[in-house]
Order: C-alpha cells, then sequence, then structure tokens
C-alpha cells in the first residue's frame, strides 16, 4: 500500500513500444516503483497481455494501441492519456524499428523514409503532443530511446544510425528550449540488449564489443530510464546516458 506522500509522487507516465522488449521493461520497472502509465504499441494482442499482467498485478495501465509515427494516432492516444489520467508527468519515446543489415547501396529510399518515420519523426510527433501538457503543469520528464549506433556508427545501419544520431540532436534542442518551464529532456543511448529486434539481426554481430562479461538485458535500460524520469534526475537534461557494458566509452 502506497503512503500519501507516495501517492502524491505517483507519475502517469507513457511509454511507447511497451509491448514487448525494453518498452515493456521499462513499464514494468515503473509500475513496480507505483506509476500510472499509459503504454502504447502497435502489435494489440502482445500490447494487451503486457497490460493485463501489469493489471493482475494491481497496477495501473491504459493500453494505447496506435502507430507512434501516425500524427492523428498521436494525437487521438496523447488526449486518451489526459482524459484517463488528468495529466500527463513523463514520456518515453521507445518504440522503433531495427536496422536491416543493408548497406549504403542496398538501401531504398522507402526503406530510409519509414526508418526517419518511426525512429525519428514520431518522437518529435509524441513531443509535440505531450509538451503543451508539461508547460501547463510546470513540470515533465521526457526521455528518448537513441542507440549506441548513432554514437559509434555500425556498417549495415546507415539510415539507424541517422535516425538515432538525429533523437540525439532533437532531444538536446528541446532540452533547451524546456528547461525554464522545468521539463527534461534526455537520452538513452543503449548498446546491444538481448530483444527480439537485436535477435533478428543477430545477437553476435555486436557483442564482442562489450567489455562487461555479458550481453544487456532489457532492465539494464529500464534502471536507467526509471532514474531519468525520478526526482534525482531533476538537474539533468540534455544528456545521453549509454547503458552499453563499457562497448563504448
Ligand atoms: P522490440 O523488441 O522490437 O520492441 C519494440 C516495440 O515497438 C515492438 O513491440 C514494436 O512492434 C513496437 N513498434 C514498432 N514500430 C512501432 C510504431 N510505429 N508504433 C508503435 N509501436 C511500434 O525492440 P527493442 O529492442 O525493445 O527496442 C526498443 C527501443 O530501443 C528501440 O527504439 C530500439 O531502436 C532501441 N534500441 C534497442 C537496442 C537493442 O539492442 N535491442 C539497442 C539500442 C537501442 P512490432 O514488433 O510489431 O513492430
Amino acid at each position: 500500500m502506497n503512503s500519501p506522500e507516495d501517492q502524491k509522487h505517483r507519475q502517469i507516465v507513457l511509454v511507447t513500444g511497451a509491448a514487448r522488449g525494453i518498452g515493456r521493461a521499462i513499464a514494468i520497472r515503473l509500475a513496480e516503483q507505483g506509476d500510472d502509465l499509459a503504454l502504447n504499441d502497435i502489435d494489440a494482442e502482445i500490447l494487451s497481455q503486457t497490460v493485463h499482467q501489469l493489471k493482475e498485478s494491481g497496477h495501473h495501465a491504459l493500453g494505447l494501441v496506435g502507430d507512434v509515427s501516425d500524427l492523428k494516432a498521436v494525437q487521438d492516444m496523447v488526449a486518451k492519456v489526459v482524459e484517463q489520467y488528468g495529466r500527463i508527468d513523463g514520456l518515453v519515446n521507445n518504440a522503433g524499428i531495427g536496422g536491416v543489415g543493408k548497406t549504403l547501396l542496398e538501401l531504398s529510399l522507402e526503406e530510409w523514409d519509414e526508418m526517419l518515420r518511426i525512429d525519428l519523426t514520431a518522437s518529435f510527433l509524441m513531443c509535440q503532443a505531450v509538451v503543451p501538457h508539461m508547460l501547463t503543469q510546470g513540470r515533465g520528464r521526457i526521455v528518448n530511446i537513441s542507440s549506441i549506433t548513432a554514437i559509434m556508427g555500425v556498417a549495415g545501419s546507415t539510415h539507424y544510425a541517422a535516425a538515432k544520431a538525429g533523437v540525439i540532436g532533437f532531444s538536446k534542442s528541446l532540452a533547451r528550449e524546456v528547461a525554464e518551464s522545468r521539463i527534461n529532456v534526455n537520452v538513452v543511448a543503449p548498446g546491444l540488449i538481448d530483444t527480439d529486434m537485436s535477435r533478428k539481426r543477430g545477437i553476435d554481430h555486436q557483442s564482442h564489443l562489450i567489455a562487461w562479461p555479458r550481453i544487456g538485458e532489457p532492465e539494464d535500460v529500464a534502471s536507467v530510464v526509471a532514474f531519468l524520469l525520478s526526482d534525482k534526475a531533476e538537474f539533468i537534461t540534455g544528456q545521453v546516458l549509454s547503458p552499453n557494458g563499457g562497448a563504448c566509452m
């Protein structure tokens, strides 16, 4: 049972791409620390399983099925969160698609555009829909998920690296725009994490770079995100934290 003090600090957090992998781990971690959640994913079936699991454990979770790169869908989802909870304290832009392992010369314009739309433009759309509420509240926490690929580069991932590097520049500029209003904007750039996405591409192709004697787990990212959403991180904004087991120092 939460104390009245805990209730006061209970946050409403919207997490995108929360049905599986890193997003799901973030959702579980935030729920365990007492936050109320709005969870988005494009995969209705798996999202409903994650939402059901959280509700079964006594947590508050609103499921939002939709494509985060679709302006109308984003506006509708944010409206539903505000309708249900009355405010939005935190936003985690986690939904994304991985690189297809194609070189520059193999990539089509359609593949490039799709990558930028989902892995970069979606964060812009979500922030544009959520920030007005945070400005009204005079407080907010945004965490955008980038990738170590944006920092190091990975052959066969020019479009993914471009989108994820865009997330970093976007987040730093937005952090400066909204700092006066006590809205933090930070980036988490994970290294290799064991999820469906990384397994599709092949876990082995990057694991040799990791100094730590294991690859990352979704919970390694979730704990960094939870920290950035917490009051302990109040003075941190415009930063990039990279849980990567020492793959990049
Ligand atoms: P994941 O296991 O594939 O989970 C991502 C979730 O996002 C999936 O459920 C996916 O649905 C959903 N999604 C994809 N496009 C969407 C859209 N347009 N709208 C709403 N939801 C959408 O991936 P993950 O490994 O957990 O990755 C999460 C984030 O971390 C991504 O931004 C990724 O780029 C980043 N990241 C991952 C790693 C890694 O090693 N895993 C490393 C660095 C950064 P579908 O499966 O149906 O498409």
